[in-house]
């Protein structure tokens, strides 16, 4: 029942982050109302449908490994009324270096190890056992990573919509924030008003997972930006001659210059770009494909030669690499979610329960008990001067 006492919250943002912060937002004890609020016609058309879906717990910047070790209960079990099969399916992750990429695989296998005890350096005919196409002449090590996954990220969204409409949640779609601005009286004093391309919407508090145009929203809430940097990522899909080829690890590259992922009876294949971009809709550029090919026709008998479909994603970053979550130190009715770079799917759970906890709470809740989260490395008051 909504009464005058219940806060109204606008989740800015129909990707994998606003899609968690709305579950976990209308989950909490005071049942706050809550609207997400998407610009395109459809959620998560942006960098949440062209991810490469992959679980790599010894991945990103230190402070989002515990959110991916805190996501994990959540994506191995999903809550059966919303979710009824597995999200996680086991591949391996397979590390190969050239000779002169000896001391990165040093430093690899020492960090990697310090993160998941069973990453285990092979010998490169074992590493040519395991990914048939590589080519180990040109192996000097590799390493091999148990426990990632690939990730059914449409499930985990789906999961998260569904699970936020049966508690009560409000899904507008075609609904741009083109601008905020605190105005009237709320529950607690002054509230935000929304203007939308789906007309004016009222809340006490907002949540800016918007992505890629995060800091463009919180201009528009005349919020201080905190300086997000969109880079491009370029994808594509090839066909495999192996029929066996979807029980093999991803295959990757020392310095990550390009990754290769069976993907079914297809390898998805990415030269691992970074090309700073503005807030759009990215596509990929021949160019990045045409690196691709040629590193990964180097390192494999892959014989590349034709594509079958091919996109970009925006993957958002700011300077320390690290997410931003957490209330606005100036406004904290303004609640940040953004920067989720290349992890923002296997932290979508953790990430968004964190949202609602500090939010509502104002500290972590019993999902982070015993795990070591570094508040100061994850809140937006780090990149205030
Ligand atoms: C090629 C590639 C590979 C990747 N691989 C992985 C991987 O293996 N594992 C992993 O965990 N992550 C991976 N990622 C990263 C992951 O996809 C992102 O971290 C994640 O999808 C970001 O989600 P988001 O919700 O922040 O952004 P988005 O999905 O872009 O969602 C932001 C939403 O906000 C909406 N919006 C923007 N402005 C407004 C406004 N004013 N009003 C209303 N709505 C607005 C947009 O329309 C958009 O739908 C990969 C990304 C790419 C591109």
């Amino acid at each position: 029942m909504v009464d005058d006492s219940t806060i109204r919250m606008a989740v800015i943002g129909g990707g994998i982050a606003g899609a968690s912060a709305a579950y976990a937002l209308s989950g909490h004890a005071s049942r706050p109302r809550v609207t997400l609020l998407e610009a395109e016609g459809q959620l998560a058309h942006h960098t949440t449908g062209r991810s490469a879906a992959q679980l790599i717990e010894n991945y990103g910047a230190r402070p989002i490994r515990p959110l991916t070790t805190a996501s994990l209960p959540f994506l191995r079990r999903p809550p059966e009324a919303h979710w009824d099969r597995p999200l996680l399916t086991d591949q391996a992750v397979l590390t190969v270096g050239r000779p002169d990429q000896d001391d990165v695989m040093e430093r690899l296998l020492a960090s990697g190890r310090a993160m998941n005890p069973d990453i285990t350096e092979i010998s490169p005919r074992e590493a040519g056992r395991l990914f048939p196409p590589l080519r180990t002449d040109l192996v000097s090590r590799a390493m091999i990573e148990p426990g990632s996954s690939d990730i059914d990220v449409s499930g985990l969204h789906q999961c998260f919509v569904r699970g936020f409409r049966a508690r009560g949640g409000e899904v507008a779609v075609l609904a741009r924030v083109d601008a905020a601005s605190r105005r009237g009286a709320g529950r607690t004093g002054p509230c935000w008003l929304l203007d939308t391309t789906d007309g004016p919407y009222e809340a006490d508090v907002v949540v800016n997972a918007a992505g890629a145009w995060g800091d463009l929203v919180a201009t528009r809430a005349g919020i201080e930006p905190v300086g997000l940097m969109p880079l491009r990522r370029t994808a594509f899909m090839v066909a495999s001659r192996w029929p066996e080829s979807k029980d093999w690890p991803m295959a990757a590259d020392a310095e990550l210059n390009w990754y290769l992922k069976p993907d079914g009876t297809q390898f998805l294949c990415s030269p691992a770009d970074e090309t700073p971009s503005e807030p759009m809709d990215a596509k990929p550029e021949e160019i990045d494909i045409a690196v691709a090919i040629e590193r990964i026709n180097e390192i494999t008998t892959l014989d590349i030669r034709s594509i079958r479909s091919s996109w970009a994603g925006l993957r958002t970053f700011v300077a320390d690499r690290s997410m931003v979550i957490g209330p606005d130190p100036d406004e904290p009715s303004f609640v940040w979610c953004v920067g989720q770079g290349g992890t923002g799917i296997q932290t979508a759970p953790a990430a968004g329960q964190l949202v609602a906890d500090l939010t509502l709470d104002g500290s972590p809740g019993p999902l982070f008990d015993g795990i070591e989260l570094d508040l100061s490395g994850l809140g937006p008051g780090r990149l205030r001067a």
